[in-house]
């Protein structure tokens, strides 16, 4: 059974987050005459051209590797301060993740934990300690120690309500920024980070960081948005993994790059996302999104969506072609 995008994100809640959003959006813009210009967060290359504005924030993407991101771009004190006070994540928390956190268990950190104990094994990793890089609501590690597969299993997170609901559950967290943590160097096995390095200022210092504490031999797993994913390409600006948060939008070949250049080597790159279908349908039925001039989505996607929608979504899934990405690297 595929996920579905109203299991993770119930349409009656959204509206709710769709207000909060609105305020942290503003409480942003106060800093936009602050916002600084920075380089490609892929490769470093500075020419760039137009690619969308969202919310008030300017998007380029790099004629270089084409990766598209936020520039300029808010500094990171000013990020810190957006995340410390964000009303839309106190309303996640509050409201979304607990109405939703049983269909995610199933259907996201499931499938989650078995693809990381899938790397591990096929590359041979040692399961002593594993350390989560934005542990959020904690339902990864929880998973993970049911599997009693790792000796020590580490979150990271940094926001306090978060910190606690994780600690509630019986899960060792450090409650700071990665860039402030006292754990040894080279005393990890592996690293795993959801969603988390679309968010960051400077990408590569994160990944510095994850070098420092990766062991010899050990493994790093990434998941991001895909800007050269379905839904990303197809909805443009619209699609809700542009926004005012997801500073840095890598694709498969741009996130390589970075991660080679700043030590590791690559071992595996999937597109394990199952949602850009629907997320491309539900902006077409809802009026926001027209494909009228494009009668091959317009069958695929609503007409025989009975029949060809799962296996559309299969389809770009299986060919890297969703919108959203895993990458697997190995400290040398
Ligand atoms: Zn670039």
């Amino acid at each position: 059974m595929l996920l579905k995008e109203s299991e993770i994100r119930p349409d009656e809640l959204l509206k709710g987050q769709a207000e909060r959003l609105a305020a942290d959006v503003a409480r942003l813009m106060q800093y936009r005459s602050d916002f600084v210009e920075v380089p490609c967060p892929a490769c470093g290359a500075s020419t760039h051209h137009a690619k969308y504005e969202k919310y008030g924030v300017p998007f380029v993407q790099c004629d270089r590797c084409a990766t598209v991101y936020a520039n300029p771009r808010p500094q990171p004190q000013h990020l810190a301060d957006y995340y410390q006070h964000s009303e839309n994540y106190a309303y996640w928390n509050q409201y979304i993740f607990p109405a939703s956190e049983e269909a995610r268990r199933d259907k996201i950190f499931r499938p989650r934990v078995q693809r990381v104990l899938d790397l591990c094994q096929r590359f041979g990793i040692d399961t002593q300690t594993l350390l989560e890089v934005g542990a959020g609501f904690g339902t990864f590690c929880q998973e993970l120690l049911k599997t009693q597969t790792f000796q020590q299993v580490i979150g990271i997170e940094p926001t306090p309500d978060l910190a606690q609901t994780c600690r509630d559950r019986g899960i060792t967290i450090l409650e700071q920024p990665i860039e402030a943590v006292q754990l040894s160097p080279a005393s990890i096995n592996v690293i795993v980070s959801f969603e988390v390095i679309e968010h960051l200022f400077c990408p590569q210092d994160f990944l510095a960081k994850c070098y420092e504490l990766l062991a010899p031999g050990g493994l790093l797993i990434l998941t991001c948005p895909n800007c050269k994913g379905f839904d990303i390409l197809t909805l443009g600006v619209q699609s809700s993994a542009v926004d005012n948060e997801h500073l840095n939008l890598f694709h498969p070949a741009s996130l390589s790059e970075l991660v080679q250049a700043c030590g590791f080597q690559v071992v595996e790159t999937q597109t394990p996302g199952q949602l850009d279908a629907e997320l491309v349908r539900k902006q077409v039925l809802s009026g926001q999104f027209s494909l009228d001039e494009q009668p091959f989505l317009q069958e695929v996607l609503i007409d025989q969506w009975e029949t060809m929608g799962t296996a559309f979504q299969q389809f770009l899934t299986n060919s890297g072609l969703s919108s959203n990405m895993l990458i697997a690297a190995r400290k040398p």
